[in-house]
């Protein structure tokens, strides 16, 4: 908003409304990505926001290493999981890497998300780390912790994202395959829960981290839904599953439009505008 500035007087500061005014009433083309996208790239309060959350999964590692009963997957994990090596199972995209420059070029081209263009940019190797992510990694491999990526990006796409993580300095084993992509196996679908499950057989599961919901569970599919998972997991939260914020995309825009992206971009709009519960002013 701009505020009149008063100190120079009554016709400045009718000038100034009047250009305020004009801007108001002439508003640019809305592209919905474009404030999500401008705070996580630019601004210190998301970089803030996420070094916090990763300071707290550092804090809670370190408290899950001195406690054999601790796990973030007591549904997944057999008995006698204490015994077993510990393991973190992180998300990929908006979790430890981050895809702003993607973001940033839809916006400025004018065009919306395609599985051609994401393809092309992912084999660029471009993507950068999630601020504090890289240390957080090497944190937890210096306390002989097995970190497994389990990310939604495509098979095809594994050793192009490998090549990038590791230049990025993230720790990727060497003698076990750590980045689980989505129909690397036939069961592995976009549903993660085939991935943990393949990990918790295999490890004590100590912390999870993600940025979207279906990270730390299967699709929930309704708005109502996601808030009955959210509810039910309630002791997770900040405790052995972080989550990160993600305003740009995700299950919780999707699932307004019935994850349907077959959907104009009109209609998806229509229907997420729609989902807002709304003030109205009393008479
Ligand atoms: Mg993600």
């Amino acid at each position: 908003m701009i505020k009149p500035h008063t100190v120079f007087g009554t016709s400045a500061t009718l000038i100034t409304l009047a250009c305020s005014f004009a801007v108001n009433a002439a508003p640019s083309k809305a592209d919905d990505l474009l404030n999500a996208t401008l705070w996580m790239q630019n601004s210190v309060e998301y970089k803030a926001n996420v070094r916090g959350m990763y300071a707290l999964a550092q804090m809670r590692l370190d408290e899950a290493l001195k406690d054999k009963n601790w796990t973030a997957l007591p549904t997944m994990q057999k008995s006698g999981f204490g015994m077993l090596p510990p393991a973190i199972i992180v998300d990929c995209d908006e979790t430890m890497l981050d895809n702003n420059v993607y973001e940033a070029y839809l916006i400025k081209s004018g065009q919306g998300y395609s599985s051609k263009t994401w393809s092309q940019y992912v084999q660029d190797k471009v993507t950068e780390a999630m601020p504090g992510a890289v240390d957080f990694a090497k944190y937890a491999a210096s306390k002989g912790v097995k970190i497994f990526y389990i990310t939604n990006r495509k098979k095809e796409s594994e050793q192009a994202t490998l090549d990038n993580m590791k230049a990025l300095g993230f720790p990727m084993d060497s003698q076990v395959d750590v980045l689980l992509t989505k129909g690397e196996k036939k069961e592995w679908t976009s549903d993660k829960a085939t991935r943990d499950q393949y990990v918790a057989n295999h490890y004590r599961v100590v912390l999870m981290l993600g940025d979207n919901l279906g990270d730390f569970t299967s699709p929930a599919g309704s708005p109502a839904q996601r808030l009955t998972t959210y509810q039910t997991n309630m002791a997770h939260w900040g405790k052995d599953w972080i989550m990160l914020p993600n305003p740009e995309y995700g299950s919780f825009e999707s699932a307004t439009f019935g994850n349907d992206y077959s959907l104009s971009p009109e209609k998806r709009r229509e229907l997420k505008i729609s989902a807002l519960k709304a003030w109205e002013p009393k008479k």
